[in-house]
């Protein structure tokens, strides 16, 4: 949805606020009116506060602040009076405050903003960044070519600049997915560089800094500088490898998603086109006892969520999320119009991990969802990844299959689940040692990376086993796939001091809907594997059920 469009739906829903909002005061008259009949009446009380809380709310968000000025002053002395209702002037107090809301609730209203546009990925040049290739910035005329070669095995083109007029040039035309700066000399100068470098690149390039020793001084200063890792020379190429597999991955990543939480579909609305338009994905939940389903399916970084809703509380609700295993550290934002900060420090004793109340600044409302979003991603990377590949661990690839099979199973959408095995791997370890191993890991790691789509799962799924889920894809197609990249690992050579490696591997492959669970795709797959290193290795078989269920056999 462009930004104009996004405009035009908010307008739409302050017009819509506009309308309902007379009638909402209504409701506050009416309850008002039953309970001077029934005075006793809890329910009742605890209506005369959530309706006015609710305005409280919704109010200065739709362009009404004195609605959420009255609403709040209503909703606070129903609260401190419900005890002692019998007070002189409580009474008239509320009748005053009610009529005060009829008439605010015919004004005009104030115009909605909605917050500034994403400003994700966008550089001051706008520039798109290459996917491969690495900009160095090395005036030390330490001309390295291993570097170069190193980082061409890992699929990186290095391109070296002797100073940084040259390489500002070379961005004009194109940013590059990381930046390298070998310090040296005048460290000044070289940190002012490194700022430079990072600003006219919109701060989204990841940057490195190579320089010749260690302090924490120097350290300091390139942070200072906006560095986004630190290496002092010597160091083992593949720990730069690392880190420029992970920094450039984060360059490329997926919109935030944000699951927001709140009973009143115009006040979600208007939050989830806000967050839209700072780049993000949104689910809108108003019931919320369907929770769970989102949990599930959208797989949230962050839950904005509303404090009092009638099905239930968002304590509560967050409670119940937190219960649950691979919810425990998914962030809470409660977004209330509560501005008790007891009744918020109680709130938040359920799990939530911040309070903004209505209503809030978009900016800052982002800000506070970016940066536990940020933080969130990064612990979840630790526990979900491989730290020698970046790929998903054996346990989530199983978790993350299981969830594609329920998925499939519900939309009927095929689904390819493959199993790789490198063939006599043990020998490399035997022949070459140890850390060669490695790289052959971490090269069919990329190499799978590189081949698939990204909608596809890549899973570490033991040594030097792999895993991967193809959803949306049948069985011929997942062959064809798995058998491309066979041939391509095949032919790769690496270099190494005991001579040139050669390696293969073999693929087994089940899925649905030859098999309806991932426990039985998960089996099948491996013995279509074991089917193929028994048959000689190198080779992809698909599982006897995929087989039967092609030609049409199945008993
Ligand atoms: P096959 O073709 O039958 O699969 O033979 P193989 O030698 O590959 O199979 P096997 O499972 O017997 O050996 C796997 C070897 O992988 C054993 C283990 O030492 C090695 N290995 C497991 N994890 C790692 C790792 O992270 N790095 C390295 N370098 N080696 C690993
Ligand atoms: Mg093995
Ligand atoms: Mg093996």
């Amino acid at each position: 949805m462009s930004t104009d469009k996004r405009k035009a739906k908010l307008l739409k829903l302050q017009e819509r606020y506009a309308q309902e909002l007379p009638g909402k005061v209504k409701e506050i008259f009416v309850t008002w009116e039953k309970l001077l009949a029934d005075c006793d009446n809890a329910q009742l009380w605890e209506l005369m506060i959530r309706q006015p809380h609710s305005l409280a709310g919704s109010g200065t968000t739709f362009g009404y602040p004195d609605i959420t000025r009255i609403a709040r002053e209503l909703e606070e002395l129903v609260k401190n009076s419900q005890q002692d209702s019998q007070s002189k002037g409580f009474a008239s107090k509320v009748q005053a405050l009610i009529i005060e809301l009829e008439a605010a609730s015919k004004l005009k209203p104030q115009e909605a903003t909605l917050a500034p546009s994403s400003t994700q990925n966008q550089s001051k040049l706008g520039g798109k960044h290459a996917q491969s290739t690495i900009y160095l910035l090395d005036q030390t005329e330490a001309n390295d070519p291993t570097l170069t070669k190193q980082l061409s095995f890992y699929g990186y083109e290095l391109i070296a600049f002797p100073d940084s007029k040259s390489l500002r040039q070379a961005i004009q035309t194109q940013l590059p997915c990381c930046f390298i700066v070998k310090i040296a000399g005048d460290y000044q100068q070289s940190f002012k560089q490194v700022k430079q470098l990072k600003e006219i690149s919109g701060n989204n390039t990841p940057l490195i800094v190579i320089a010749k020793e260690s302090s924490t001084e120097l350290r300091l200063l390139a942070v200072r500088a906006g560095a986004n890792a630190f290496f002092d020379e010597p160091f083992r190429s593949i720990r730069l490898i690392d880190s420029l597999d992970q920094l450039t991955e984060r360059g490329e990543h997926t919109p935030y998603r944000i699951l927001i939480v709140d009973d009143s579909q115009a006040t979600a609305d208007y939050y989830s086109l806000s967050l839209q338009n700072a780049g993000m994905e949104t689910e809108v939940v108003t019931k919320p006892l369907d929770i769970m389903r989102h949990m599930v399916e959208f797989e949230p970084d962050l839950i904005l969520m509303d404090l009092y809703m009638p099905e239930c509380s968002g304590g509560e609700l967050s409670e119940l999320i937190r219960q649950q295993e691979g919810y425990v550290g998914t962030p809470i934002v409660f977004l209330s119009a509560e501005t008790n900060p007891e009744a918020q420090i109680d709130a938040m004793s359920y799990g939530a991990d911040e309070f903004l109340t209505k209503p809030v600044r978009i900016r800052h409302l982002v800000a506070v969802v970016k940066i536990r979003v940020q933080r969130f991603r990064q612990v979840k990377s630790l526990i979900v990844r491989d730290s020698l590949t970046g790929l998903y661990n054996h346990t989530h690839t199983k978790e993350l299959l299981e969830r594609e099979t329920n998925l499939s199973n519900r939309n009927g959408k095929p689904l390819q689940f493959a199993m790789i095995d490198i063939d006599h791997f043990k020998l490399v370890n035997d022949n070459y040692g140890h850390p060669v191993g490695d790289s052959v890991i971490k090269i069919l790691a990329r190499l799978l990376k590189q081949s698939l789509r990204s909608t596809d799962i890549i899973g570490r799924y033991g040594g030097e086993e792999f895993a991967v889920i193809l959803p949306d894809t049948n069985e011929k197609e997942a062959e064809i796939i798995l058998n491309k990249i066979r041939q391509d690992f095949s032919e790769i050579v690496l270099t190494s001091e005991h001579g040139d490696v050669r390696c293969t591997f073999s693929a087994g492959i089940a899925g649905y809907p030859a098999l309806k669970s991932s426990a039985d795709i998960t089996q099948s797959a491996d013995e279509a594997l074991y089917f193929s290193k028994r048959n000689g290795r190198n080779q992809v078989s698909l599982s006897q059920q995929e087989e039967a269920l092609s030609t049409g056999t199945e008993e």
